[in-house]
């Protein structure tokens, strides 16, 4: 048998990288590609529970090492910090993103799709149609669920026109307002009752690496800013293991409103000063509000990444 090919996305994985990878699987076997198997870097959160029982598709199961010379197609991410341990030794055939890329090189050449659109399953939908491959309606859903996820339902600023007309075309296939079910989709994912605060602050949380100086910038989604902030103790004492733990500068807990597309930041560690030179305001209480800040890629990542 030929060797085999996995594809996932980032660890923490959020809802494009298990759909995207699940679509990428299912587009590479349409084009003859069968040795491929979409896997899982980490647990899958409850707003991508809910797109996998609305399917009735099983998790893809979960790696947490590379074996020497694996082959790999990496969606959703190239850094390999965000990535699976072994990485480096891996060979990579594919990258297909919508991130910055960094902290990524390989020994081979490669196939490397990066389009500055809102979102992974944007880009595959476009390798669909230049393929010239029909789409089932399970597809649609699961890229329809990675786009209202990444975009918040179109409302982020990370949203382009690809995704806007991409996710028009998939509701035409799906033939329902899908926009309902997004909104379903993303609350599922805000229930953060029964987590702990390690298991809050670790959800959707993205190493980042600037010049050997390490830093972290999570995020969850609420539709109750105060809710999150009752547990503001907790949270910290959480974060401020991880910083211990991880030789960290700076860990930013941004808990965002998708209802209200404002977030209010929790920061901790050495260098929160980056935080507030790139917002132009001061920490209260280790805490800031940021006003129409919702998305860790085009706002907080940049703003707080300069100032490092
Ligand atoms: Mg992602
Ligand atoms: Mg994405
Ligand atoms: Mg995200």
């Amino acid at each position: 048998m030929e060797k085999e090919i996995l594809i996932f996305g980032h660890k923490n994985p959020d809802t494009d990288s298990i759909c995207s990878s699940l679509v990428k699987e299912r587009l590479s076997k349409k084009l003859k590609m069968e040795n491929v198997r979409a896997v899982r870097l980490g647990k899958i959160n409850k707003e991508t529970k809910y797109v996998l029982d609305y399917l009735k598709l099983q998790e893809p199961e979960l790696v947490e090492k590379l074996e020497d010379g694996q082959q790999v197609i990496m969606v959703d991410h190239n850094e390999f910090n965000q990535s699976v341990e072994k990485i480096e030794k891996a060979k990579i055939l594919e990258v297909v993103d919508h991130h910055r890329i960094a902290n990524f090189e390989t020994l081979e050449p490669l196939s490397y799709t990066a389009r500055p659109y809102g979102c992974t399953s944007t880009i595959l939908l476009e390798e669909y149609k230049i393929k010239n491959v029909e789409i089932s309606k399970e597809e649609a859903i699961l890229m329809a669920s990675s786009i209202m996820s990444d975009t918040l339902l179109l409302k982020s600023p990370t949203t382009t026109e690809h995704d806007k007309k991409a996710l028009e075309e998939l509701e035409k296939i799906i033939g329902i307002d899908i926009k309902e079910y997004g909104l379903e989709m993303l609350k599922a994912g805000t229930d953060l009752n029964d987590f702990t605060a390690k298991e809050l602050i670790s959800l959707d949380a993205k190493s980042l690496d600037k010049n050997g100086t390490k830093f972290i910038i999570a995020q969850v989604n609420t539709v109750n800013i105060p809710d999150v902030l009752k547990r503001q103790e907790e949270l910290e004492n959480a974060i401020k293991e991880e910083i211990e733990s991880k030789g960290l500068e700076l860990f930013v807990l941004a808990i965002t409103d998708i209802l209200n597309s404002n977030s209010e930041i929790i920061a901790l560690g050495n260098k929160v000063d980056a935080v507030e030179k790139g917002f132009d305001k001061k920490l209260e209480n280790n805490r800031v509000f940021l006003e129409g800040v919702v998305s860790r890629k085009k706002q907080l990542l940049p703003n707080i990444d300069k100032n490092i």
